[in-house]
Parts: C-alpha cells; structure tokens; sequence
C-alpha cells in the first residue's frame, strides 16, 4: 500500500476548546483514514501511478486512466489536504505569521487583520462542502482561493502553504450551523511556524 495515515503532531484533544477532542478524532481515524484507503484502492492494480509522488498524480489527473481519475481526484485530494491541514495547526500557536510570510502578507494585504478578513469571508462563503486556501501562484504572488469537495490547489498549479477545512465533519458536532464561530476559532490554533515553513520551502 503506497500511502498511510500519520499521526497527528499533538494529541486529538491538544487544539480544544476551539477544535473538540472527538470531532479530531473522527476526523483523522474516520474521514482521513478513509480518503487513504479509497486512495490506495484506486491505485491497486497501477502499480506505475503508486512510484509518481500525490503532487504528481494530483497534478496530473486528466492522464489518469479514466476509471480512476475521479477517485484520485477525491480521495488523492482528500489524503493532500488533510496531511497539509493537521501540520498547519497546534496547540502553541503564536497566533500571528512571521517572517516572510508576514511580510508577503502585509505586502499583498496591506494588513493581518485585513487578510484574516478576507480569508474568512472567503471561507464563510463557501457552498457546501470545501477548502480555503492560502497559496503561491505561479509567480510566486499570496493568493486567497477556495476549492469544492476535496478538490487541491495543486491540480490548479497552486501551492497551498495554509489550509482551512471547511465541510461539516470538521466542526459539526461543536459547532453544528455556526461555521462563522469555527472559522473564527481556527485562527487560535494556526502553527504560523509551519506556514513560514511551507512558504520557504517554494522559494
Ligand atoms: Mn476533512
């Protein structure tokens, strides 16, 4: 089996009270376990397509044989998303970027606070089930994008450094309707570290 499901970098009730103990358990045994093994399925009998990195293959979905395209898609896109999202939380959070991204982020936003606005909205907004996403474009601008269901900015040839699950799973059974107040919460639990991380890692 090409992929697996890591373990988290801190306990499933290390992130309360803003992201509840049971709601990251099921997320990450449940949910996340789920999209690795559709995934793993989908490349059972390719065994090329298991050597190519997930960037790769997500990259590259249309040259996927077509019975597996969608899967790939889905659950490639959901193993992505959520490995990139559990990294970009903690429970030490120094609540503001740093560094470059901090910099790059004033620079195209004028402000934290009026890009914490924007991506917020952006979040709010979504319908239905997705993503909002802090990425570099192609010329390595800061852009704030949303994608549906676990569809990844690296099909679109954008590279996500901070991501922001926003299907029901991820907050229903604290929150229930209120994405705003789990949108709002996030923020307390982002590992700016790691973002700075990610974005160094582009350049
Ligand atoms: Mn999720």
């Amino acid at each position: 089996m090409p992929y697996s499901l890591s373990s988290l970098p801190y306990s499933y009730g290390a992130l309360e009270p803003y992201i509840d103990t049971l709601t990251m358990e099921i997320h990450h045994t449940k949910h996340h376990q789920g999209y690795v093994t559709n995934l793993n399925k989908a490349l059972e009998n390719h065994p090329s397509l298991q050597k190519k990195s997930l960037e790769e293959l997500l990259q590259n979905v249309e040259a996927l044989p077509e019975k597996i395209q969608i899967a790939v898609r889905n659950h490639g896109g959901g193993h992505y998303n959520h490995s990139l999202f559990w990294k970009v939380m903690t429970p030490k959070s120094i609540q503001k970027p740093k560094g470059l991204v901090e910099e790059q982020i004033v620079k195209k936003f004028d402000t934290f606070n009026a890009f914490k606005d924007k991506f917020s909205t952006t979040a709010k907004t979504v319908f239905g089930s997705g993503w909002t996403w802090l990425c570099l474009d192609k010329n390595s601008d800061l852009i704030i994008t949303s994608t549906p269901n676990q569809d990844s900015p690296v099909m679109q040839g954008l590279q996500p450094i901070l991501g922001l699950d926003i299907w029901e799973h991820a907050y229903y059974l604290n929150y229930q309707n209120r994405r705003p107040d789990y949108i709002e919460a996030w923020w307390h639990v982002i590992n700016w570290e790691q973002v700075e991380e990610n974005y160094r890692k582009l350049l």
